[in-house]
């Protein structure tokens, strides 16, 4: 195994392969309108299942991945989803996880399963139905909710994502936190990054984890758990032992054991969320060519804070 690393012995053992960058929701974090998800829609054409495959094999060659993460864009959209999973468990990365907004699982829980997929995250930043619409601009937040107990049904371990943004959807930590407690499934908050069109007015609409755990402790005592190397998120568990987490992007920032590499729909590949600098791979890239790559990308990596960027999540993938 190629040793790629940085001076903070960071290695790269997750990969996030973002499958397209089209969605059908449009969150107001990721973008400013309907405009814009349609304008950018067009332009997308999703790389086909045996290329990424032969990419996602190449790249675990050299790294020995330990995860894999599907996102988007919507990855759900992604037409060959089902049979990609199968490939990457034919590979055999131990653990294969994905992303999603849940507005299709419903239906596609049990064949993702089926395939080799062991989690899933589902970003839901509303339970209530006009709350869901000023966040998403879509209705029928039910459809979600019923895509969450099929994909629990399907024995897939599921997380919820909630990003919170003051003076919007604070008032969801509560039924977003109950949501999660009575299906015993754990929900993580997300502090608002500074990315795509936020890039420089996010801090407005900044709510911290002092705020978020200030208001969970409205209803729930808890105490804070011990964070796993290179996690995303801080965890807290209520007397009850039911555990909550923290995505403190800028509370807490959790650059300095990231172990992510990100893959986005065109095959370039990227060391952080906040680089604007695309690096491509080539399925014919020999061995020295891909380090050489994968050192650039490594390089990339921020050494403290997530500094923040022009792109949207959107398009390099959650
Ligand atoms: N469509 C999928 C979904 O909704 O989960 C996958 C892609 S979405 C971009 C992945 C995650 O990024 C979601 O949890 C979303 O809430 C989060 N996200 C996007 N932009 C963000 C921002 N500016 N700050 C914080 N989280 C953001």
């Amino acid at each position: 195994m190629a040793l790629i690393n940085d001076k903070y012995n960071r290695e790269f053992k997750t990969l996030r392969v973002s499958l397209l960058s089209k969605c059908n929701l449009s969150c107001v974090y990721c973008t400013m309108g309907e405009d814009e998800v349609k304008e950018n829609n067009q332009h997308d054409t999703p790389a086909p299942a045996q290329q990424l495959l032969a990419t996602i094999q190449q790249l675990h060659s050299v790294l020995h991945l330990e995860t894999i993460r599907l996102t988007g864009g919507e990855p759900l959209l992604y037409h060959d989803l089902v049979p990609l999973i199968r490939g990457i468990k034919g590979i055999g990365i131990p653990k294969i996880s994905l992303t999603t907004n849940g507005f299709l699982l419903e239906r596609l829980a049990g064949p993702m399963k089926e395939a080799g997929l062991q989690s899933i995250n589902v970003s839901l930043d509303a339970v209530d139905e006009d709350m869901f619409f000023l966040m998403s601009k879509r209705s029928d937040v039910h459809r979600i909710l019923k895509g969450i107990e099929a994909a629990i049904a399907a024995g897939l371990h599921v997380k919820l994502n909630a990003v919170i943004m003051k003076g919007i959807n604070e008032n969801q930590i509560i039924p977003l936190l109950d949501f999660a407690f009575e299906r015993n499934i754990s929900i993580r908050f997300l502090e608002i990054m500074a990315m795509g069109y936020l890039h420089d007015t996010a801090g407005k609409y900044l709510f911290t984890q002092a705020d978020i755990l200030h208001r969970i402790a409205e209803k729930y005592d808890f105490k804070k758990s011990i964070r796993d190397k290179a996690a995303t998120a801080n965890y807290w568990e209520t007397t009850e032992g039911k555990l909550f987490g923290i995505i403190a992007n800028e509370s807490e920032p959790f650059c300095h054991d990231c172990n992510r590499l990100r893959l986005d729909s065109n095959g370039n590949i990227y060391g952080c969320l906040s680089s604007n600098h695309p690096i491509p791979l080539n399925n014919e890239d020999d061995a020295t060519a891909l380090i050489s790559k994968l050192q650039q990308a490594m390089d990339q990596k921020q050494s403290l804070k997530f500094v923040g960027s022009d792109l949207s999540m959107l398009h390099i993938g959650g």
